[in-house]
């Protein structure tokens, strides 16, 4: 396929941005820059490309997701009001704990519908503790690129004993899991190993997790210092905050990626560095859920790989990374003031730094010649981007653009939603599967109004 006519964002290290072309082919960047149809005609027995106009837009490496919970998304609206313990223990953690492997693949592909439609081409997706298998047949359904992986938890106050009970054979099955993987799949989908949070994770799950990452390098995807409360918590059962017991434990590592951080002071910070650990920060949920607000301008000054994501529905409720863009920049000029994140490091946050977050900046991230073809084109002709939209593209992607904007969202070279339709999913019906599965999963979780009394 041929996308022309555009301005590319590239999102390489030069931040090169450039009208012209991009040419697909095989599932990789095969060329970029001006004159390629001129270039392909000129070719003996060139066969035109299928292409696509991309005049008044801007074409982006695809948006990298790096802190989701799909297995969430039939919760979205179902537990407001709530600070981020009692939100697990009273809502989240009964409502998963109910899921059957239907009602989990129909949250799945509901979130699935909202992320491509929104141009986000690769998420790091913490499961639930049971139906892994489901999770990630239906991530390969979506044509999504993913990370997932079970969520783990074997204690803790207010964990329902379905979960607890999955544990042990959450981590085995991941470990299969990623080795069938490792042998079938073209490399789309990989394995994370998710222990929850501090909270709800032994020493020994730790170190358990620690010793496969390690082992299979496979990234372990947590979260950590994510509210004052928890950290309270963490530190009485534990005796530290989370940082010093993670470094403690040998867990940080350049497969860490911990969501949140919003309570990392600089020396644990200098902590993460040093081990090469990734952070995720997640506006939109630290918001609502009443966190706080994480200093992305100081992670990125102690020098550590940092990515964006929304978090669940059940806390954020929108799974839109303009909406998070728009929060991340907006923040950081609330915080520094004279110093605030630059638009071109906000646009970099969800696409070049999410990928190298994840470990994937040799596959995606950047508009490159070799690299996998998941690229987004988003029109920047209408009213509200009006009258400098690709002056400063940057700019406009962080403080005007909407997922509404979005017109292809392509991974791996492949189309899966060319200016609205998807070609993989039918949020209609993904909608009314939804609606049918929530009620149901509602009436087992035993919740009246999403919270148990
Ligand atoms: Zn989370």
């Amino acid at each position: 396929m041929l996308i022309h006519g555009g301005t590319l964002v590239c999102m390489d290290a030069a931040r090169t941005v450039m009208r012209g072309d991009l040419l697909v082919a095989d599932g990789r960047i095969a060329a970029l820059g001006p004159g390629i149809p001129a270039a392909l005609a000129a070719l003996p027995g060139a066969r035109a490309p299928e292409s696509f106009d991309a005049r008044g837009a801007l074409v982006l490496p695809g948006l990298v997701h790096a802190h989701l919970h799909l297995c969430q998304t039939l919760f979205r609206g179902l537990a407001e009001q709530s600070d981020l313990l009692r939100w697990l223990r009273e809502s989240i953690w009964p409502l998963e704990a109910a899921h059957t492997e239907a009602s989990l693949a129909a949250s799945v592909r509901l979130g699935a519908c909202e992320l491509l439609a929104g141009g986000v081409t690769c998420v790091n997706d913490m499961g639930t503790v049971h139906h892994t298998d489901v999770l990630g047949e239906t991530l390969a359904e979506t044509g999504l690129r993913a990370i997932f992986g079970p969520a783990l938890m074997d204690q803790g106050e207010g964990v329902p004993a379905r979960l607890l009970e999955g544990s042990g054979r959450a981590l085995e099955q991941a470990l299969a899991l990623a080795r069938r993987l490792r042998a079938s799949d073209s490399g789309r989908l990989s394995v994370s190993l998710a222990p929850r949070f501090i909270l709800s994770c032994s020493e020994r799950l730790w170190r358990d997790v620690t010793d496969a990452s390690r082992e299979h390098g496979l990234l372990v995807h947590t979260h950590l210092a994510e509210s004052p409360i928890e950290g309270g918590e963490v530190k009485a059962a534990v005796g530290s905050h989370a940082a010093p017991y993670f470094a403690a434990h040998g867990v940080l590592s350049p497969r860490f990626v911990g969501a949140h951080g919003v309570w990392l002071d600089a020396g644990e910070l200098e902590l993460m560095r040093a081990a090469d650990a990734a952070l995720v920060h997640c506006p939109g949920s630290n918001l609502k859920l009443g966190s706080g607000i994480a200093d992305v301008r100081a992670w990125r000054r102690a020098g550590v790989r940092c990515g964006l994501g929304s978090d669940g529905a059940a806390c954020n409720n929108r799974l839109d990374t303009f909406a998070e863009m728009a929060l991340a920049a907006g923040l950081a000029r609330a915080k520094h003031a004279d110093d605030p994140l630059a638009a071109a490091d906000v646009v970099a946050l969800a696409t070049c730094d999410g990928a190298a977050a994840l470990g994937l900046a040799h596959a995606i991230g950047s508009l490159e010649v070799g690299k996998r073809a998941d690229v987004v084109v988003i029109d920047v002709s209408q009213a509200h981007h009006a009258p400098f939209a690709t002056r400063d593209p940057y700019t406009t992607l962080v403080h005007a653009a909407r997922a509404s904007d979005v017109r292809l969202t392509m991974v791996d070279g492949r189309v899966l939603v060319e200016r609205g339709r998807h070609r993989t999913l039918d949020p209609e019906r993904c909608a009314e599967e939804a609606r049918v599965e929530a009620e149901a999963l509602v009436a087992r979780a035993g919740l009246a109004g999403g919270v148990r009394r």
